[in-house]
């Protein structure tokens, strides 16, 4: 008995529910990752991921050998792809972890379909992806929960499931053949301090931040230069790591640092939630409609300086130059930017959810769009009106600033908290940093949002 094994976002040994069904009731199973065209399509498989992708399926190849199995690579059509397979393992079912997403909908039901028509049956295991599933806590009167707060209570409560065993051995049919594995080193244009993807990594960093960084999270998660929160978003998007295992180890080791990680962790769950009910707040505001934003045409200096980093807000530029950089940013940090873009600059939020799908390394359209909508006030922030001050947040969450100087070189010679507002400086000393003017003044800019809004409702 055969069965093929989709891994989609949960490329990982430990904790693989579905690798476990098929092991349980086959002699063989073909592990299967399809580098989908139509993800391809969209303009998803930026450089930063697929480089990231490339070392995941590396180090699960490496882990599936040395059990004696291997991973199967294809690229096309996804649903043709897996239907090849199963035809030339000769396969009985397919198991696969459920997908979220509209597009993950779409095709897993396309790919029951094409199995069901040969006789084959398609297994979709919840809770592999995210620890609580869309739809499995509701409140009385909706098919999912707006707002956090009454939702993690819930969360909270429901019962984790136990963890399942990673597998010894694997055998894979020797006849089943697949492509060569995409190398990192093919992919260009890639941020020069990119993270290594793989499980291998994403175990290291658990182990090394539940030694040394997790009791403290909840002390230190915003405090930008020390860098102490647990880049673990990356291994949760690509299923390196598994959620429902870092949740009872964070359970497990208890205290205020780990019991504000696992809210965190509830966040992810809750946007998947939201966007499993409402697909459409992908592109469309999710809750309050706003028309009237600047766009590419009519503030396109200012969407550029953002982009590049240089709008003259130190804070707001070391941000934008780290994700760039390292295609990935602290939480604080991306508030912080999107605040300035949607808030300060009154520029759509869609233009800047853009931007950060083409560099994050974790870029996900469930937690990335209902961020920004969450920051930008159209979507499930009770206090959608909310403007951040990018000076007063900088003083307070880089007092010292250590994170400006990291990556704002220019500014590296000035000492905090002058450096958080250089435009104040002496002429003589602000005219010899080769550093730009603030596209805005502020307060001008924190009133912007406010009176844009109260003009344009
Ligand atoms: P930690 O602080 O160590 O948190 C632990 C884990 O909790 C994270 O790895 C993440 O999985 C989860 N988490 C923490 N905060 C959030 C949150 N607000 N929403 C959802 N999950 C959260 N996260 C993504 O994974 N992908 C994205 O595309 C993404 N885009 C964002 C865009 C904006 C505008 C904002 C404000 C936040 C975005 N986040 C996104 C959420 C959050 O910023 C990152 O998950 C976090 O910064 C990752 O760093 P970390 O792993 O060190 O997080």
């Amino acid at each position: 008995r055969v069965s093929v094994v989709l891994l989609t976002s949960d490329l990982r040994l430990h904790d693989h529910p579905p690798l476990c069904a098929a092991l349980e009731t086959a002699d063989a199973v073909v592990p299967l990752f399809v580098m989908d065209r139509a993800v391809e399509a969209a303009g998803f498989a930026v450089p930063n991921r697929r480089a990231f992708l490339a070392d995941c399926l590396a180090d699960l190849d490496a882990a599936l050998r040395q059990r004696g199995g291997r991973l199967v690579m294809r690229s096309g059509d996804l649903v043709e792809e897996v239907c090849r397979t199963v035809a030339q393992a000769n396969a009985d079912e397919v198991h696969m972890s459920a997908g979220y997403s509209l597009f993950a909908a779409r095709r897993e039901d396309r790919l029951r379909r094409a199995l069901e028509a040969v006789g084959r049956r398609l297994f979709v295991h919840d809770t592999v992806t995210v620890a609580v599933p869309p739809g499995t806590v509701t409140p009385a009167s909706s098919d999912h929960f707006a707002v956090f707060t009454p939702y993690y209570r819930r969360w909270a409560q429901h019962p984790l499931r136990p963890l399942a065993a990673a597998p010894r051995r694997i055998r894979v049919p020797n006849h089943v053949g697949g492509e060569p594995l995409p190398a990192r080193s093919d992919v260009t244009g890639v941020s020069p301090g990119l993270p290594a993807g793989g499980e291998t990594e994403g175990r290291k960093r658990v182990a090394t931040y539940w030694r040394r960084g997790l009791d403290a999270y909840e002390d230190t998660r915003d405090d930008l230069a020390a860098d102490s929160t647990s880049r673990l978003s990356c291994h949760l998007h690509f299923g390196t790591l598994s959620p429902v295992e870092l949740l009872h180890r964070a359970r497990r080791r208890g205290g205020p640092g780990a019991d504000a990680f696992v809210r965190q962790l509830a966040w992810r769950d809750f946007h998947h939630q939201v966007l499993a009910a409402r697909p459409e707040a992908a592109h469309a505001d999710y809750r309050t409609r706003n028309d009237h934003w600047r766009t590419e045409h009519t503030a396109r200096a200012d969407i550029e300086a953002w982009r590049q980093g240089r709008t003259g807000y130190p804070v707001i530029d070391a941000a934008m130059r780290q994700l760039r950089y390292e295609g990935w940013m602290p939480n604080r940090a991306r508030l912080l930017t999107a605040s300035f873009l949607t808030k300060t600059l009154y520029v759509d939020w869609r233009i800047g959810a853009a931007h950060f799908l083409h560099w994050l390394v974790d870029g996900d359209v469930a937690d990335n769009q209902l961020n920004w909508q969450w920051v930008a006030g159209t979507g499930t922030d009770t206090r959608p009106n909310r403007v951040l001050n990018p000076v007063a947040q900088a003083k307070r969450y880089d007092p010292d600033g250590g994170y400006v100087r990291r990556w704002v070189p220019e500014l590296a010679g000035l000492a905090a908290p002058a450096l958080h507002e250089p435009w104040k400086l002496p002429a003589p000393d602000r005219a010899a940093l080769d550093y730009p003017d603030p596209v805005i003044a502020l307060p001008d800019g924190l009133d912007r949002f406010r009176r844009a809004r109260d003009r344009d409702h």
